[in-house]
């Protein structure tokens, strides 16, 4: 697996770490694509793909560490591996809204749009 980049990115980005357990790594991308924020989950072992309830854990897990991390704005994306370019290690992408020259990618890219733990609500 020494060809893995994101089994890589686990061993060599311990200072990185945002969060860990079992299960999960929380790391910051290597290319933020312009985003202020943009970070990743990624499986600690390399398994392509996880059963249903599993990867519904893993990413509520995610998701509520997002809730926090992006917290400055009202909602954050959490990005579909449709056309992830790593296929072969699961991995969830979540990010900000500010990159202008992400966002047209973003957007054609099956996403979510979720709520962070910011108080707002639309005028
Ligand atoms: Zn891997």
């Amino acid at each position: 697996m020494g060809n893995c980049p994101l089994c890589n990115a686990i061993d060599n980005e311990q200072d990185e770490i945002l969060y860990q357990d079992n299960n999960i790594v929380i790391l910051p991308t290597k290319s933020m694509k312009g985003h202020n924020k943009r970070i990743m989950a990624i499986l600690v072992d390399h398994v392509k793909k996880v059963d249903g309830l599993c990867e519904l854990v893993y990413e509520n897990t995610f998701i509520e560490f997002c809730q926090e991390y992006f917290n400055e704005e009202p909602t954050f994306a959490l990005v579909d591996s449709t056309y992830a370019s790593i296929k072969d290690h699961w991995h969830r992408i979540a990010c900000d809204w500010k990159s202008v020259e992400d966002i047209q990618q973003l957007l054609y890219t099956p996403h979510r749009s979720i709520q962070t733990n910011k108080k707002w609500s639309p005028k």
